[in-house]
């Protein structure tokens, strides 16, 4: 499988990683639109939001259970934004499933 997020969590892609356990990568976007711009990821490959089920969502809760924890390692005190794209109209460009944290800024309400 030609996935750029898997060839992150085996190593053959450097990223600027800001925690992992087992089960979660947490890494800085590469083109980042905001001051904070990091992307969780689940280390096991799910396309996108479509394909939780029964059998991955423990994967979700240890991923919104982190993203306190980095965002108060981040310094965002005054809020952030969470965001995750799904399929062609969503705009989502890799197909690994991610968690966008965008913050350090006051960003703008429009979501579309
Ligand atoms: P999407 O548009 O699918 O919601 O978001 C994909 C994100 O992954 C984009 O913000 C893009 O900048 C980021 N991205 C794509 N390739 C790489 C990469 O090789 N390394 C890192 N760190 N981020 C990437
Ligand atoms: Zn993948």
């Amino acid at each position: 499988m030609d996935c750029v997020f898997c060839g992150i969590i085996n190593g053959e892609i450097p990223s600027n990683k800001v925690y992992e356990d087992d089960l979660v990568l947490a890494f800085r976007d590469i083109n980042p639109e905001a001051p904070v711009h990091i992307l969780v990821v689940p280390k096991t490959h799910v396309s996108s939001c479509d394909s939780i089920d029964a059998d991955n969502s423990f994967l979700i809760s240890k991923i919104f259970e982190m993203i306190p924890q980095i965002a108060k390692k981040e310094g965002l005190s005054n809020g952030y934004r969470v965001i995750t794209n799904v399929g062609e109209d969503g705009g989502q460009s890799v197909k690994h499933l991610h968690f966008h944290i965008l913050g350090g800024k006051k960003l703008p309400v429009h979501l579309c």
